[in-house]
This record gives structure tokens, sequence and C-alpha cells, in this order.
């Protein structure tokens, strides 16, 4: 039976040999940040700005959204908060950015892909953000939805550069760019993995239906494999490799993300004391050692055994 355990979080995540890692929280509020940071989260790994704007028919102007980007970081002044520029599409369409008539949305003009169409919407949205950092305490730091190019990481980069925000990253949830993960850290400061999407477009099977949950898996091994080489990637560069899906929360999986590389974790606020709980019982090469065998298995049945019987040894 696995065990539940009711564990709060001090606000630092380090492993049993004093290797950090640090917690962070998802928000897609002003009350969710407030939750996270109540929950003592060192940061923000995700702000998922698409949240604040789910309701508007049209977009919303530059003033707008730099109060509502405020009020979202305000909680985290002096922490750093990872925002995310609108995901818009697939899952959380915006009538004001997508458009319905695709026949396979997730394969659509989503994420960064809106802004091919509409420049001028992540225009504001840099503006917007540049303007929020200026105006608080917190270490804002911007990444890019739905890459799958270099290409698009580089273009990403240098616009948000021009407009005043320095500290820019993309979010890995397509194969491509966890392959081309070298090439994309070579023009971007961090990534962050998007296990989420990630999942989904590795095993193509649609992240919303539940009767795929099984191919929807993150601990398929081929996702496992990919998720390496972007921990590889970033330890070979020396830059930040975060993970923003909802593997990070799980206790389970969270070591052996930390073994394939992450040197993040963000999360739903609730999961930071199990994941922190866990992570302070074992050492960094108990997770190599359990991601790699996780990731040597041939099903998602196997990875999840292999995984637990070294953490269990370990422990
Ligand atoms: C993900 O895809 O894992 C992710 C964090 O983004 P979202 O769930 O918002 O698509
Ligand atoms: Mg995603």
């Amino acid at each position: 039976r696995a065990r539940v355990e009711v564990v709060a979080f001090d606000g630092a995540g380090v492993t049993a040999d004093g290797i950090r890692i640090p917690l962070l929280a998802n928000v897609g509020s002003a009350a969710d940040a407030e939750a996270g940071a109540a929950a003592h989260a060192e940061g923000v790994g995700l702000f998922r700005t698409e949240f604040c704007f789910l309701d508007r028919r049209t977009a919303p102007g530059v003033d707008e959204q730099e109060q509502a980007y405020a009020a979202v970081i305000a909680p985290f002044d002096g922490r750093k908060v990872v925002v995310r520029t609108l995901d818009a599409g697939a899952d959380k369409p915006l009538p004001f950015a997508n458009d319905d008539e695709e026949e396979n949305p997730a394969l659509g003009v989503r994420g960064l892909r809106v802004a091919r169409r509409n420049p001028a919407l992540l225009d504001d949205q840099l503006a917007a953000l540049a303007r929020a950092t200026t105006a608080s305490a917190a270490e804002i730091q911007v990444m890019a939805p739905m890459v799958a190019t270099v290409d698009e990481a580089r273009s990403f980069a240098e616009r948000c550069r021009a407009a005043g925000l320095p500290t820019v990253g993309v979010m890995i949830e397509t194969p491509s760019a966890a392959l081309l993960a070298a090439e994309i850290l070579d023009v971007v400061d961090f990534v962050s993995l998007g296990t989420n999407d990630l999942t989904q477009y590795t095993m193509a099977a649609d992240r919303l239906l539940s009767e795929l949950g099984e191919l929807g898996d993150t601990w398929q091994p081929a996702v496992l494999r990919l998720i390496g080489v972007v921990g590889a990637a970033g330890a070979k560069a020396g830059k930040a490799v975060g993970v923003c899906g909802e593997a990070g929360g799980d206790p389970e999986l969270a070591p052996v993300l930390v073994g394939l590389g992450a040197t993040s974790l963000s999360m739903s606020p609730r999961a930071l004391g199990p994941v922190a709980a866990r992570l302070a019982r074992l050492t960094l090469a108990d997770c190599r050692r359990a991601a790699e065998a996780a990731a040597a298995s041939e099903t998602a049945a196997a990875a999840r055994a292999a995984a637990a019987a070294v953490l269990a040894d370990a422990e």
C-alpha cells in the first residue's frame, strides 16, 4: 500500500547528501500563488499565464496584463518566478488567440506558435512582463511553451531580451525539443520539462483520454530516456533543467527525475512536503541508480518496479 505522508515542507529541497533541488510551485492565479507561498515553495517554477485570461473574449491590454501578473508574483518577492508566456490552445483554448476550426488542436497553432500568426500578442505580453519585472522584487524568468525547433527558441530568446527580459528559457514538451536540448541550451539560459505534454507527444496518446492512461504514463521508458537526453544536455551546458509537469510532484517519480538530471522540481503546493521528504532520504547516487534502472526497462510497469526496488534498498 502506498505510504501517505503528511509532512510540512520547510522551504528547502535537499537530498540526503546535501544536493539542493529547489522545490517550486505551479500557479495560475494570485490565490494559487498565496497557497504556494504559504506552503513555503522556494519560488514559482511555472506560472501558467493563460489561466489569467480563460474567460476573456478579447486580448487583454498591456496594463491589464501587468496588473494580473503583479498580483501573482507579489507573494514571491525576493524569490524566483518562472513565467510562461500564453500557452493558448488544445486543452486551454483562448478565444482571442486560437482558431476553433482546427482538426487537431493539440498539434495545431498552440503555445508559442500563436505568435507566428499574432506577433503583437507576444509583444504585449513581454512588454507587460518587463514592466512587472521592473516593479517587483522577484527574480522573474520567462519561458515559452510548445517549442519544437532551435529557431523558435532562438527567436523567442531574442524577443525577450529585446523587451528587457534577460533570463529566458523554453519548455521541453515535444520530442523534437528533447532531442535538440543541447542546441536549444546554446541559445537559452534554462529549460523546463513539461512532462504532461512530453508524454502525450512521445506516446501519441491524448493526455485527456483516460482510456489511454497506460500509454500516457511518464514512466514509459521512451519518455524517461528522452528526459535523460535533456538532463545530460543540461549537465554538459551547466544550465538548469527544471521539471514543471505533474511528474515533478510525484514522490515516486521525483527521485528518478533528479537522477535523470532535473535540477529543480515544480509542483502543486500540496506535493511539496511528500516530495521533499522522499528526496531527503536519498542521495544523488541513489536517484541516479533508480533512474538508470527505470530508463533501461522495457515497460512502464517494469520501470516503476525497478526504481522502487532500488529506492527501497537505499531508504
Ligand atoms: C506540461 O505539459 O507538462 C506542462 C507543465 O504544461 P501544461 O500542463 O500547462 O500543458
Ligand atoms: Mg504543456
